[in-house]
């Protein structure tokens, strides 16, 4: 009888402890759908983002590309939203593009799919379209939904947007030339202020338009493969010794038709289209390498990288910066980042936590172009910087401007009040020279002692600066080690 009882007892323990088990092992597998599912949505719209977006994409043309039936792509960003979120708060921009993703929803066929990107950028796909001419019906009617305004609590808003549209086979044969293209459509619908405006093959004769929307196109391929990327290198001297004390790696691009291509030319078009992270991480991967790489060679100069003003605020610099170090087994000093005074006034909050987090690596930070911009030195105090570049701006004419004269000394003098070295670009001939040092400056750099060159000629140039005899009133250098 006991034992039946005890029989019975454990039965039911089981069949709880079991029930338990199973209840629990459905609530964690409901949970990791859900989980799965909130991972491809975007959480402020509800709309896919770009992970499931891409996804379909992805499988829209491999069936377009089996079947023939055209598959359109419309790429779309929102005028201004910046300003939206800058001057009614961030409440009111995530607001609006909640709106703007209803009324897309609304916009599309059953069979199209919108999403959110990212940021103020939606996408839509419209897996079985009849022509380019269907394509371009619904790149208007997107553009329509934008023509009623908005109503942000009561505030009247009229919102634009920039619209490109790519069709495959049409425009493309994949799916990353189709998103390429589309984007280019949707540049030059912004650049052009035109409505939406579906991709062209450039041509030669349409002039500088055409050639940067090319560039755009291209650097996305360049940025892909090895070698066209590269960077040179120009040496930082101490004014008051002569010896080298670190070079500026300046990025360069080697265009297999157009040939060098100059950064004031690129940087800007691979800040405008979101492709300036991806750049920055090749510099910086590039720069690390060739550190590491001279290391070996028994040259130790730190070697100065330059930053664009968005990537300072970019939440995972540092971590990129650390793990670059760490591959190549670099001490942190080695590295200087160069920032310049936007980064600093578009977030100060954000620009400040981002330099600590970087020089608490090891890593030192200069100020670039200083005296263009409206950063006051005060400001600048409260920064954590090392040094402060003065524009060559001010520099290259210098013997003979009184006037920038009093203002490179007054940098000068305020930097080293608050600590920092400062540094002259731009310098081309010893006058110049003789002037900044007087002046008390630190160290300068300039076509006076090299442009800058190829990383396997800098062996060389350091040879040539150390063999040169220094400038009038400036020490002989110390032999390097
Ligand atoms: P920057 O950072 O102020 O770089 C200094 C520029 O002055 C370089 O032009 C350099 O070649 C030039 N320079 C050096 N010495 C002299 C001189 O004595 N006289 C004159 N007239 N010019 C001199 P570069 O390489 O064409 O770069 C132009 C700008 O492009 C840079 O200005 C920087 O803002 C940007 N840039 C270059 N490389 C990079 C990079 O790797 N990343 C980022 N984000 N920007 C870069
Ligand atoms: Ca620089
Ligand atoms: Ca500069």
């Amino acid at each position: 009888m006991i034992l039946c009882v005890v029989i019975a007892g454990l039965g039911l323990l089981w069949l709880l402890q079991f029930r338990t088990v199973h209840q629990a092992s459905r609530r964690l597998r409901a949970q990791a759908t859900e989980n799965a599912r909130l991972a491809l949505l975007d959480p402020l719209t509800g709309l896919p983002n770009r992970r499931l977006f891409n996804d379909r994409l992805e499988r829209a043309a491999a069936m377009s590309a089996r079947s023939g039936q055209p598959l359109g792509l419309v790429l779309l960003d929102i005028d201004r939203f910046k300003d939206v979120n800058d001057t009614l708060g961030h409440p009111h921009g995530d607001a609006l593009l909640i709106q703007i993703a209803n009324r897309l929803t609304r916009t599309i066929r059953d069979t199209d799919s919108v999403a959110r990107l990212g940021g103020d950028e939606f996408a839509v796909l419209a897996p079985v379209l009849e022509s380019v001419q269907a394509g371009e019906a619904l790149a208007r009617r997107i553009r329509d939904a934008f023509i009623e305004p908005f109503d942000l609590d009561g505030l009247t808003l009229h919102v634009d947007s920039s619209i490109g549209l790519a069709v495959m086979p049409d425009h493309a044969d994949d799916m990353t030339t189709l998103m390429a293209r589309a984007d280019i459509a949707m540049y030059s619908a912004k650049s052009s202020g035109d409505g939406p405006t579906t991709y062209q093959e450039p041509t030669t004769a349409d002039g500088q338009h055409t050639s940067r929307l090319m560039l755009l196109g291209d650097l996305r391929r360049a940025l892909a493969t090895d070698g066209e990327i590269h960077m040179h290198y120009q040496p930082k001297i101490d004014l008051s010794t002569g010896a080298v004390t670190g070079l500026e790696a300046l990025v360069r691009w080697n265009h297999p038709e157009l040939g060098m291509i100059p950064p004031v030319e690129f940087i800007p078009i691979a800040e405008q289209t979101g492709l300036m992270k991806l750049l920055t991480a090749r510099i910086l991967g590039l720069v690390s390498a060739q550190l590491s790489q001279w290391r070996e060679t028994g040259q130790d100069l730190p070697v100065a990288a330059n930053l664009s003003a968005r990537n300072l605020l970019e939440p995972n610099l540092d971590i990129v910066v650390a793990t670059l170090l760490e591959m190549h087994g670099l001490p942190a000093h080695l590295l200087e980042l160069e920032i310049t005074e936007s980064a600093i006034i578009e977030d100060p909050v954000g620009a400040r936590a981002m330099l600590n987090k970087l020089t608490a690596l090891g890593v030192t930070v200069a100020l670039d172009d200083f005296g263009i911009g409206n950063t006051s030195m005060s400001q600048l105090g409260t920064m954590p910087l090392n040094t402060v570049k003065i524009d060559r701006l001010f520099i290259t004419n210098l013997a003979s401007d009184t006037s920038g004269q009093v203002l490179v000394k007054a940098i000068i003098d305020l930097a080293h009040e608050l600590g920092l070295t400062t540094v002259a670009e731009g310098v081309e001939d010893e006058d110049v020279i003789q002037r900044l040092h007087t002046m008390g400056c630190d160290i300068a750099q300039g076509y006076h002692w090299s442009r800058p060159v190829p990383a396997d000629q800098v062996p060389e140039v350091l040879a040539r600066l150390e063999a040169q005899p220094p400038a009038a009133g400036i020490a002989t250098p110390p032999p390097r080690r």
